[in-house]
Parts: C-alpha cells; structure tokens; sequence
C-alpha cells in the first residue's frame, strides 16, 4: 500500500494529469493500488515522499545501469549545464559521443541523435521505407518500438499490460501496412516476405525481447531474419532502446553476432536525461536531411546535458569485467528467485541476459508473447504487492522486464531473495 502522502498526491495527479501518471507504464493499473510518488533515489534505491526505501529493479525503466543520483553522472551533467543547456547548435561532445557509439556498435557508420526511443525506431522506420520505396514493416507480437503510429499494432510494454488491441487514433491505412508475426518464428516471417516480400520496407525486431517480460532470441532467430531481409531487400532494424549497452557492450547485435541494417538506441545512452539515436551503414544514414531528401529533425536533439551524462555513462560500461558483473548480479537474483519458487511450489520460469531479467509465473520456457500471455496474472499481482511491501519495487506489470544496476550490492539482491520466500507463499495461495 502506497503512503498517505502518496495517495494525496494521486488524488492531486489524477486531476489535471490523464490517469494521474506522464506516462501509462508508471500506472498501477495492472497491480491495483497507488504507486508510490518517488522523492529521490541513491544508488540501487529509490525513496518515496512517505519516507519509504525501496530496492529499485525498474531503473527509470532502463536507463539507470549505474544507479540512482551517481556522483559522475551529476558531476558530469552539472559541468555541462554550467556551460549552459541547450544551444541548437554543434558541439564537440555530441561528436565524442557519436564516436564513441560508432567504435561500439559493430552496425553503426554514422548516427543521428535524437531525444527518445520512440523518435529513433520512427525515425529509422521513415529511413526504411525511404530508402526502399516500399510501405509495409514486418514487426513482431508483443514487442514494443515506441509510440509511432505505424508501431502500436500489436505492441508491448504498457499496450500489453492494459491490454489493448490496437489504438484508436492510428489510422487504418497505416495500421494496415504493419505485418505482424509471432517473436522467435521464423517460419511466419518467411510466410510473410513469400506473401509481401516487394513491398517490406523493413523488419523492425526487439533482439531480445523486453517489453512482453524478457524473452530470449531461439537460436538463429536473429540470422534467419538477416537473411529473408537480405533475399528480400529490405531493411533489418534492431530496435536496441532496451538493450544497446544493457546485455553487452555494444548491445545484443554483438552478443549474438548479427549485424542490423539499421540500430535503435536510447534509455543507458541517455544516462538518465532524455538521449537516444539511430544509425547504420554511412550510405544508407547519408540518406537523412541536410545531406539527402529524408526529414527528421529535432530541436533538442543532442542536448548537451544529456550528452555529458551519456558519455560518463558509456566510459564507465567501457571498463574491463563491468558485463560480468552486471551479469552476476541478474544470474544471483534470478537463480535465487527460481529456487525460492520451487520451494514455494510456484510455477515460474525466469532468464537474464547482462544487466536484464525476466520471470513468469509458468513453467517456461517463454518465447513468444502467446506464451507470456500464459502466465499467472493473479499470482504475479499478489507476488508484485507482497514485495513492493518489504521494499522491493518491480515493474508494476507481468510484461515487463527487470534491471539490475551497478549499484546493486551482494547485500541488496540477498535481501531482495529473502523477501521473496513470503512473497511466494503468498502466491501460491492463488490460483
Ligand atoms: C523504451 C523503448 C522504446 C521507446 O523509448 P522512449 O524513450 O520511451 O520513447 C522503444 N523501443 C524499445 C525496445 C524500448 O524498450
């Protein structure tokens, strides 16, 4: 249960913000309840207005892997601002960071930066088709590119967790030209480029899935989509929001040795402030105005606030053993949650790549959003209440994944699993 200071500032929220929440994630819906109205955060924690510490697995939704408040990124930051905040000019950092994205991502030649996730998997849509002369886009169920029209139909993230099928407000005819095709089936991909394959533009994936709870590309998932794009003429674009600098230094497309056309970027690239990018190879990017016809502008884009933050973040990720370690941490907490499910007699499967995780209530494995769709939403509810409780703070949502930040200590994650042991027993008591 929230606090009394919390729920008074719902009420508040609720009155002049729709839902009372910026943005449909932070809602409680799927959970029921107040969410916790946050005053501050310190390393792996977050405190709320009640004065109630939080051991945070959410991360801001992803960008935090260093923590909450961390003192680099503050100093950082706060120089750039002294420097002033925003110039809609060049500057040096935002080609250092450019740079520095380029060296790291195996697929990337040049790179445009934007301000969200949602303006980069568009952006790079709009490039696709562009370039190809060609309207449809493959994406799959339950993955999540933002909130572009053309990449709601069928979405993860927040449209899975209120279950909505489709947004009104997209238009037919652009919904129309979204193709949609179970993750990890690579055969209804191949379905769908025999049926369309002169008119897709571009296949769009989430390499590891994170927005319908984490779940893994099957092996040769990734290549078998390379090669129908590259049989077809179209475009691969990974959309790396989530997991560009989360499960690897130079995201899934270097862990699983696939090479996209075009790259996604934003949340850890941001280091907290709004930052996010899209870019491939230099002639296709050479395509984007002022150097070819394609339009996208922004105009904050490259903020050097956000910039400074996001290259203390990426020197900091570029320290030797900083993955191993990210990894560590997922491995404990989920090999811990797992055991304590079994003890419990819950069904639960659960997997983590880097500094990402997921669980479901079912056995598992999981790898499709039919598949996610399965799982006990009852006994996740009770299992979210019991933990937020005991001051552990998930994401308020079964389709949702899970972060670990440098921050979190051996201690923390410990007592994150000893909180669960109740929590569990509580959710066995539900169907
Ligand atoms: C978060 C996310 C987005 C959207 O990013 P915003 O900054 O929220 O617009 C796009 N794609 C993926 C894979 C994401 O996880």
């Amino acid at each position: 249960m929230a606090g009394k200071r919390s729920s008074e500032l719902f009420e508040r929220a609720k009155r002049v913000i729709p839902g009372g929440v910026n943005s449909p994630v932070r809602a409680f819906k799927a959970v029921g309840g107040t969410p916790p109205f946050i005053e501050r955060g310190e390393g792996c924690r977050v405190i709320d207005v009640d004065g109630k510490s939080y051991i945070d697995y959410v991360g801001s939704w992803g960008p935090l892997i260093l923590g909450h408040a961390d003192p680099g990124i503050l100093r950082a930051a706060g120089a750039a601002m002294l420097r002033g905040t925003s110039f809609g000019a060049p500057t040096e950092a935002e080609v250092e960071l450019a740079e520095l994205l380029c060296d790291a991502l195996p697929a990337l030649e040049k790179v445009r930066q934007v301000s969200s996730g949602t303006e980069a998997s568009m952006s790079a849509l709009r490039l696709a088709r562009g370039v190809t002369g060609r309207s449809r886009i493959l994406k799959f169920e339950g993955c999540y590119h933002g909130h572009a029209d053309s990449l709601l139909v069928g979405a993860g993230s927040g449209v899975a967790t209120l279950g909505i099928p489709g947004s009104p407000g997209v238009p037919e005819a652009v919904a129309k030209l979204t193709i949609q095709a179970p993750f990890n089936d690579a055969a209804a991909a191949e379905t769908a480029f025999e049926r369309w394959g002169d008119e897709i533009a571009g296949v769009i994936v989430e390499p590891v899935a994170g927005n319908m709870g984490c779940i893994l590309p099957l092996p040769g998932f990734l290549e078998k989509l390379r090669g129908l794009c590259d049989r077809y003429g179209a475009l691969l674009i990974f959309d790396e929001v989530m997991t560009g600098f989360r499960v690897a230094w130079g995201g899934a497309q270097r862990l699983y040795d696939v090479a996209p056309d075009l790259t996604c970027l934003g949340k850890v690239i941001g280091g907290g402030f709004p930052a996010a990018a899209y870019g491939g190879r230099a002639e296709l990017m050479d395509q984007m105005a002022p150097e070819g016809p394609i339009y996208q502008a922004g105009t904050l884009s490259g903020n050097p606030v956000a910039v400074a933050a996001g290259l203390e973040t990426l020197r900091r990720l570029e320290e030797p053993g900083v993955y191993d370690a990210l990894a560590s941490k997922a491995q404990r907490l989920t090999q811990g949650l797992a055991e304590r499910a079994r003890k419990a007699g819950v069904d639960f499967s659960t997997v983590f790549v880097g500094g990402m995780f997921g669980f479901f209530f079912q056995p598992g494995p999981v790898h499709c959003f039919e598949a996610a769709k399965q799982a006990s939403q009852p006994r996740f509810r009770e299992f979210f209440a019991a933990m937020l409780a005991a001051g552990v703070y998930l994401a308020p949502s079964a389709f949702e994944a899970g972060f670990v930040s440098l921050a979190h200590g051996e201690d923390e994650i410990d007592a994150t699993l000893a909180a669960s042991e109740a929590a569990f027993a509580r959710a066995a008591e539900v169907g």
